[in-house]
């Protein structure tokens, strides 16, 4: 693998060691108008990403996974509005304009969209595919693309590469277009890969090669990741932290030891509850009676104050603020909160 590898790896960044964030976002929030109406999608988002360290973002379907993801590199459509910031190295990608965020997507920032049949175009080879990708955003020769196309499918476990390149999307497997996904993803090298579910619709053994080799990847390029998954079973075997996002809301993070052992807020706990102990079951087991609020209906106070068998007035009056629980570890609890300092939003 370590041919391929064109930047220098860095030793690999801890995140009680990494003071200097590859990504800090602010305060991020993203709406949609619908009948005249602003709904918040996502809604005050704030946390860091040390260089090399790989976050989970889980939470129920429709809680803004995907839209935080999105929203963090500017595609977000139709009509989504982001506030907030986004520092990416020091620059804020939100005020940036269309010309200037092309330059990072795809390069620095890299994206496996959900579903990886909509990312490829059904027309064109795969090996085009990867080489129009390097040709945009490589100073490689045409051969030199070739080649490292081929170095890129055999990196990702794909098997006889080179015979695969004029090979269309359909001739693949899901699992091996899953692949091909985070090869075209990879082949610049990007500093950070946001990986929205990339394994949630592949069985467990090929879930467990693209997982294992995302991980490869962070130790040898450093690379940071956010990783969307709704199987805490993929977070306890890759993660070094953890965000629980609920109604657009990230309401508790800290390090993987912390949230799977020690869990403070209690939809977090309620998620955790039908998990045995030992060996977490590679399945979504969201099992907290009632729904997530639709957009369009969410509660005064805290959005999980309907469903929360704790909940007392306050809860329903306003939204909790995000408090510090513990050492690197914070969630957005009215019941928590007592007596504990403010971090402010998210922090
Ligand atoms: P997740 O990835 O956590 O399942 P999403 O980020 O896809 O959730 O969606 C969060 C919420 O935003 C959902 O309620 C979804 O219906 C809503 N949403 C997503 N895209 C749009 C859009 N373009 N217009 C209006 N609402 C949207
Ligand atoms: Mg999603």
């Amino acid at each position: 693998m370590s041919g391929l590898i064109q930047r220098e790896s860095r030793e690999n960044a801890l995140p009680e060691t990494a003071n200097r964030p590859a990504l800090s976002v602010q305060g991020l929030s993203t709406s949609f108008t619908k009948q005249g109406r602003d709904l918040k999608a996502v809604n005050n988002v704030s946390f860091d990403l040390a260089p090399g360290e790989i976050l989970g973002l889980v939470g129920e379907s429709g809680s803004g996974k995907s839209i935080t993801l999105r929203s963090l590199i500017g595609i977000v459509r139709p009509q989504g509005r982001i506030d907030g910031s986004v520092l990416w190295k020091g620059r804020n990608l939100v005020t940036m304009n269309e010309p200037q965020l092309r330059k990072i997507r795809g390069r620095e920032i890299a994206m496996i969209f959900q579903e990886p049949m909509s990312s490829l175009n059904p027309l064109l080879t795969i090996g085009l595919q990867i080489t129009e990708n390097l040709k945009a955003h490589t100073s490689l020769g045409r051969q030199e693309r070739q080649k490292r196309a081929i170095e890129l499918l055999d990196l990702v476990g794909i098997p006889a590469a080179a015979s695969r390149l004029d090979d269309y999307p359909h001739q693949f497997s899901g699992g091996m277009r899953q692949r091909v996904m985070i090869a075209i993803a990879l082949a610049s090298n990007p500093e950070l890969l946001l990986a929205d579910e990339p394994t949630t619709a592949l069985d467990v053994t090929i879930q467990d090669q693209i997982l294992r080799l995302i991980m490869d990847l962070r130790t040898e390029l450093n690379m940071a990741v956010i990783l969307v998954t709704h199987d805490l079973g993929v977070v306890a075997q890759s993660c070094d932290r953890v965000a629980v996002m609920y109604a657009g809301r990230i309401i508790e993070s800290g390090s993987v030891g912390t949230i799977l052992k020690a869990p403070q807020h209690p939809y977090t706990l309620g998620l955790l509850q039908s998990v045995p102990q030992d060996q977490p079951p590679r399945t979504p087991l969201f099992s907290i009676d009632g729904t997530p609020p639709a957009l369009d209906d969410m509660p005064t106070g805290c959005a999980f104050a309907p469903r929360c068998q704790q909940a007392q007035g306050t809860c329903l009056e306003s939204a909790p603020d995000f408090s510090l629980v513990g050492s690197g570890h914070a969630a957005a609890c009215h019941i928590l909160e007592t007596a504990r300092p403010s971090l402010g939003e998210n922090k």
